[in-house]
């Protein structure tokens, strides 16, 4: 008997996934439906997204060579069944107060930092880039980590060691850059540039861990290799189709104003469900049918 969710004591609630306490050195990660964009929690899921935002992870936790924070296989007895299939039982871990970002071309709040400074996060860049281009080498940018309905900022590394330490600092850089390069190749591999992505590292007796969510579409952006062309947005499997209906003529919603995005209607739900179950495939190689808690 798989024991219910309510048995655990709950400990706090991200944007999307919701921690909850096994024991004393064990957490329960439930990624949730929830879909955030522009800062905002939408009112309305997309279904599935949990489990493929899981899947993903899971994906990526086995296929790369660093210590990560899974405790249990994804089938784990200590899972609930209401949310098998989207769930992780993890290594509690002391958090780093920073999200680690790896960027290999320039675009999003990179683009926007670069327009301004002709740098991002402190790392100088040439002149003349322009959306989408391809960094002459990839770049660690670090972030400061936000609360729920706050925008997190980027920093340079001179901040992050004066959050962290130096000695630290320079450890996050490294295994940004390694973890960013290899899972580069193996997006390669399958059609893919990543553009960008964001890793959290905890700390387990003073070694790194990878930990939260890795390489899913919520902190990465993927771009079909074939249709790269710098100098325009690309298309992508994150959720920019998304963000563009929020703030494109259909939705009425006026993002600077103060009120909360409308919700989404059937369609677009459904498109969203769809770039994600399409991102999870084309990158694993997979099928999501198959994947754990799915109708059998
Ligand atoms: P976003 O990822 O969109 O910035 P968020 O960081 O606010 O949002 P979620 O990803 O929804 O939050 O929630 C996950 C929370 O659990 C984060 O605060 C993350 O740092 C924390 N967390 C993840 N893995 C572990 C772990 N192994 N030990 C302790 N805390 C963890
Ligand atoms: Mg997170």
């Amino acid at each position: 008997m798989r024991p219910e969710l309510s048995s655990y004591r709950h400990l706090a609630a991200g944007k999307v996934r919701e921690l909850y306490e096994i024991d004393g050195e064990t957490l329960l990660l439930v990624a949730t439906d929830r879909i955030s964009a522009y800062d905002h929690v939408l009112g309305t899921p997309i279904p599935d997204k949990g489990r493929v935002l899981t899947a993903m992870s899971a994906y990526f936790f086995d296929a790369l060579d660093v210590p990560n924070h899974l405790a249990g296989p994804l089938d784990d007895d200590r899972i609930p069944a209401e949310v098998l299939g989207r769930a992780m039982v993890v290594r509690r871990l002391d958090m780093v107060q920073a999200e680690c970002v790896a960027r290999g071309y320039l675009t999003g709040s990179g683009m926007v930092e670069y327009r301004e400074s002709g740098s991002v996060c402190g790392v100088e860049l040439p002149e003349g880039l322009v959306e989408a281009s391809r960094l002459p080498e990839p770049i660690f940018t670090p972030a400061t980590k936000a609360a729920v309905g706050d925008h997190d900022e980027n920093i340079s590394f001179e901040q992050l060691s004066g959050i962290v330490g130096d000695e630290l600092a320079g450890r996050l850089r490294t295994a940004t850059l390694e973890v960013y390069a290899r899972a580069a190749e193996m997006a390669a591999d399958r059609g893919l540039l990543l553009a960008d992505t964001k890793f959290e590292f905890g700390l387990s007796e003073g070694e790194l861990i990878l930990a939260d969510e890795v390489l899913t579409p919520d902190s990465s952006r993927y771009w079909p290799a074939d249709r790269y062309e710098a100098g325009r947005v690309q298309p992508s499997f994150d959720k920019q189709y998304v963000r563009d209906w929020l703030t494109g003529p259909d939705s009425g919603w006026d993002r600077s104003s103060d009120s909360p995005p409308p919700p989404l209607p059937p369609e677009v739900v459904e498109a969203t469900r769809a770039r994600y179950v399409e991102a999870y495939e084309r990158i694993s190689g997979l099928r999501f049918s198959e994947w754990l808690g799915g109708e059998s």
